[in-house]
């Protein structure tokens, strides 16, 4: 372009401002749109971190790499009706380093700390098996890099984590840059109904 800037750059610095306005005229978000509205939105079933069989031990991060949003529109989601409650999540846990004193991995998944760990009821140290935990996705820190959906997959996780565009931080972009760039093509104009919405209609009714 004349300036310089690149259409890319455009986009990122006209989305940074939008974004903007948008947190501060909504505050609950999840499902923004109304029933019908068309919406672009990832496929779970064909995302490479949430597929099963999916070949490669890569993580795919252009969800965070590609969007014009400067913190990516898309987030991790927790469907707590499906979340296993794990004492050793392989989600919240870099299951590969080493064990700490408490018998737990020592180091976290998430490179932004954006996974809280919260007990449920009482934690019996001799029975660790036995102990659940909630977690929880922080969504101001979390930027969509996909490690914990695929840390989430079965067999070691029940796939209760999966990655969606939030509504709200969307600027719905005419052809989504993610969906340009998505290896598997994932992402999709939607309609947006509960149905087609599950993992969200449940967060937001907690
Ligand atoms: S670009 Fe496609 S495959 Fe990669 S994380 Fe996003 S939806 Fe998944
Ligand atoms: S998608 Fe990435 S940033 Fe978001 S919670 Fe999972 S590991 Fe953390
Ligand atoms: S349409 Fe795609 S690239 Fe544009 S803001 Fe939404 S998720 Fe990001």
């Amino acid at each position: 372009m004349s300036d310089g800037l690149t259409r890319r750059e455009v986009l990122i610095r006209v989305a940074r401002g939008t974004v903007l306005v948008g947190f501060g005229s909504t505050a609950g978000f999840l499902i923004e749109k109304a029933d019908g509205q068309v919406v672009w939105q990832v496929d779970a079933s064909r995302c490479a971190n949430s597929r099963l069989g999916e070949a490669g031990a890569e993580v795919c991060n252009l969800c965070t790499t590609e969007c014009v949003v400067q913190q990516s529109a898309v987030r991790a989601v927790n469907n707590f009706r499906e979340c296993g409650r794990c004492s050793i999540c392989p989600a919240y846990f870099n299951i590969k380093s080493a064990v700490d004193e408490k018998g737990l991995p020592s180091e976290k998944a998430c490179p932004r700390d954006a996974i809280e760990r919260r007990a449920i009821g009482l934690v019996d140290p001799a029975d660790p098996a036995n102990n659940f935990y909630e977690y929880t996705i922080d969504e101001e820190k979390c930027d969509g890099c996909g490690i914990c959906v695929r840390g989430c997959r079965e067999p070691l996780g029940l796939g209760s984590i999966v990655l969606k565009v939030r509504h709200d931080r969307c600027v719905g972009c005419n052809r989504c840059a993610i969906s340009i760039a998505c290896p598997k093509t994932a992402l999709a104009r939607t309609p947006v109904t509960a149905a087609l919405e599950p993992t969200l209609a449940r967060q937001a009714a907690r």
